[in-house]
């Protein structure tokens, strides 16, 4: 097992990573920006290490000031959690290279993934269904149209390198087509320094579901159930729930199934998430996620696992220790993603925490890293802190879920509460029946209009 964990990121993750390292006696090193200073996870972390000015890229996302860290520290390991450098295939080789472990997939598989082409190849070859599309990239106008053609509009044209929701323009016609296709290359290269695209059909009314998997890298590989993140405003996912309402117990198992047998083959290591669209009761693969998720403890809470933990475990090289028919699914659990935003403009709202109050009681979880007195600072995402519920059942998690948001209370600063308020008491969330659209046209009709 490893002496020392360095923790490569910040906020409510950093803060996560190192309550499962503590839980394991393993001791933790933050690191942490000038902006950071006071943030909580430097606090409780058994050492520190500030590693740069605000910007990302001068300190989360510089490898030589993390290489120095450790080497100042005597870190054996390093967690990335999730955005930074959690996809970067570079950075585990670099890390192998100096003998220091990465907590995470091979490079091999983060590299493939990472590249959403040769993502789509590997699932199709693996058996996992995919979107239908164009096999490979799209290289020019009348490659665009024939294959647009061929799976039929309307049509998404995606970027290769794509993530957070950007890089991505629908085609409704062929007169859509051309322009579609320029903007999201010009978008891409601009956004990820790459301009490859490719086409997809595009569904008018999925549910967002993926499937959560942990492998040991020696061919054993199982899987822990979806998640549910149909609430989406700009492709982003805003509240999460397991398991999906759209699901029974037979779906699950078959796509778990599906999903962890292709792990199997491909000797993934690590936890990662098989992402779908899900339509009239057919998957659709869209992406991989080779790391820990947002969203990961509504798995957590019904399964019992803690994921951080079995990822630490196994990149100190542990066998996977359960099976998959010991995997109990209990009852249901939601997520809301609180963001310091305004809860209608949803215009970031960075500043000091005036006033805090999280809620408590049965079932209920909140991953948070601010406290009463924080600044948030302009310089990051605008996650304040997760609000996780539990509950026997969907009908006890939903009551539970609007009880525990009454009584959260942070003030100083607008954040996205008011948003879960409503949602919570809105029939078609209460139903289940929502798709991934189903948020944005809320808002356009103003739903959070007073
Ligand atoms: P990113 O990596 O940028 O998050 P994804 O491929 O995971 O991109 O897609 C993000 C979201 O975009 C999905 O959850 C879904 O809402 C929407 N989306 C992606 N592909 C399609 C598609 N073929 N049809 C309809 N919506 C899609």
């Amino acid at each position: 097992m490893f002496d020392k964990i360095l923790i490569a990121n910040r906020g409510e993750i950093a803060l996560r990573i190192l309550r499962a390292a503590k839980e394991l006696g393993i001791a933790t090193v933050a690191v942490h920006s000038t902006a950071d200073a006071e943030a909580m996870h430097v606090k409780l972390a058994d050492e520190s290490v500030c590693i740069g000015p605000p910007a990302a890229r001068d300190s989360y996302l510089n490898i030589p000031a993390l290489l120095s860290a450790c080497e100042i520290t005597g870190a054996d390991a390093i967690h990335p959690g999730y955005g930074f450098l959690s996809e970067n295939a570079r950075f585990a080789e670099i890390l192998a290279e100096h003998n220091i472990s990465f907590i995470g997939p091979k490079a091999e598989h983060i590299r493939i993934m990472g590249d959403k082409i040769e993502a789509k190849r590997t699932a199709l070859a693996l058996g996992i269904p995919c979107v239908p599309g164009s096999e490979g990239g799209i290289d020019n106008d009348q490659d665009a149209m024939r294959v647009a053609r061929e799976i039929g509009f309307p049509v998404l044209v995606k970027a290769a390198a794509g993530g957070g929701g950007r890089g991505m323009k629908v085609a409704r016609t062929e007169a859509d087509l051309l322009n579609a296709l320029h903007t999201a290359k010009t978008e891409a290269k601009a956004a990820f320094g790459d301009d490859a695209v490719y086409l997809e059909k595009y569904l008018e009314k999925p549910r967002h579901i993926e499937i959560q998997i942990l492998g040991d890298g020696k061919g054993n590989a199982i899987h822990l159930g979806e998640r549910d993140c149909s609430l989406q405003r700009r492709h982003q996912k805003v509240l999460e729930e397991s398991p999906s309402p759209a699901l029974n117990a037979e779906q699950r198992a078959e796509i778990g199934e599906i999903c962890a047998a292709a792990m199997r083959k491909l000797q993934y290591s690590g936890a990662g998430t098989i992402e779908f669209l899900y339509e009239e009761g057919k998957f659709y693969f869209i992406e991989m996620n080779t790391r820990i998720q947002v969203e990961h403890p509504v798995t957590e809470m019904i399964t019992g696992i803690d994921l951080v933990n079995e990822q630490i475990r196994i990149a100190a090289g542990s066998p996977l220790t359960i099976r998959q028919e010991d995997v109990r699914f209990d009852g249901a659990a939601i997520e809301c993603r609180v963001n310091a935003e305004h809860p209608a403009t949803f215009r970031p709202s960075p500043g000091k925490i005036a006033y805090y109050h999280p809620p408590g009681g049965l079932g209920v979880r909140v991953d948070s890293a601010v406290y009463q007195g924080y600044t948030i600072p302009p310089n990051y995402d605008s996650l304040v802190g997760k609000l996780i519920v539990h509950g026997r059942n969907r009908n006890e998690a939903l009551m539970r879920l609007r009880r525990a948001l009454d009584e959260f209370i942070v003030d100083g600063i607008d954040t996205t509460l008011p948003l879960f308020r409503t949602l919570v008491r809105n029939t078609d969330v209460q139903n289940g029946t929502y798709d991934i659209h189903w948020l944005e046209k809320f808002l356009a009709k103003g739903g959070m209009d007073e």
